[in-house]
């Protein structure tokens, strides 16, 4: 199969679903770059995670590797300054009087996508890629299909340039998503997103599962684990 010749740049944060992303993209599109935002996170462990993960995939699949190109870290300090949440302050992980966990940064997604369209324009890149669900999600509102095809437009508009977002991961439960993993990339790339992919919104890489590394009980590592039990049942019982 000939690959779509548009180049495309992956929000690739070390984290699960933006590794499914990333093999998504490689599968289907001639050249791929990747894009992490640092925002001073209280946790760095998934930053670090970036560069073993691209490393890890062009070794274990040399189709991919050919297609693999630059790796853009943005520093975006002033988020962690001007919001305060428990991803960027030290504040209990709860759920708020507006129905949204304290782990929304607002505008979080908004401003990525609008830095990544600028760097993609610079690069010639056409196509963002981003591991945004509205599935099996904490409720996020920058995460839905509607503000990503909002701001589709508005970026298209913008730059005066067709700018298309891609969400491979919109309508997939968290299930889905390794079983999505294993569809393009068998057990070397289940095992790698396990192994080396970070979720936890502790940054606890002390303690290993099935499903890989975290603490267990934050909601991240709640989701990432009955996901990949329901994964691993339903593989079971087929
Ligand atoms: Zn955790």
């Amino acid at each position: 199969m000939t690959a779509d010749p548009r180049h495309a740049l992956v929000l690739f944060s070390g984290g699960q679903d933006s590794t499914a992303c990333l093999a998504w993209a490689l599968d289907r599109f001639a050249h791929v770059e990747t894009i992490g935002f640092d925002y001073g996170q209280r946790h760095r462990v998934e930053l670090d995670c970036r560069p073993r993960v691209r490393e890890a995939i062009g070794a274990a699949f040399p189709a991919w590797a050919g297609r693999l190109a630059n790796d853009h870290v943005i520093d975006v300090g002033v988020l962690g300054r001007i919001s305060d949440t428990a991803l960027t302050a030290e504040r209990a992980i709860e759920m708020q009087a507006n129905g949204l966990p304290s782990t929304f940064v607002p505008a979080r997604n908004l401003l990525f996508l609008s830095l990544a369209a600028a760097v993609a324009y610079r690069r010639g890149l056409s196509v963002l890629v981003g591991g945004m669900c509205e599935t099996d999600f904490s409720g996020y509102p920058d995460c839905r299909d509607n503000t990503l095809k909002a701001m589709q437009v508005a970026l298209s508009l913008g730059l005066a340039a067709p700018m298309t977002i891609e969400t491979p991961l919109m309508w997939l439960d968290k299930a889905a998503t390794w079983a999505l993993a294993q569809r393009l990339g068998g057990d070397a790339l289940v095992g790698l997103t396990v192994e080396l992919t970070h979720t936890c919104y502790q940054g606890d890489r002390a303690h290993r599962h099935a499903w890989g590394y975290g603490c267990g009980t934050c909601p991240a590592c709640e989701l990432r684990a009955r996901g990949f039990e329901r994964w691993r049942a339903a593989g079971a019982a087929a």
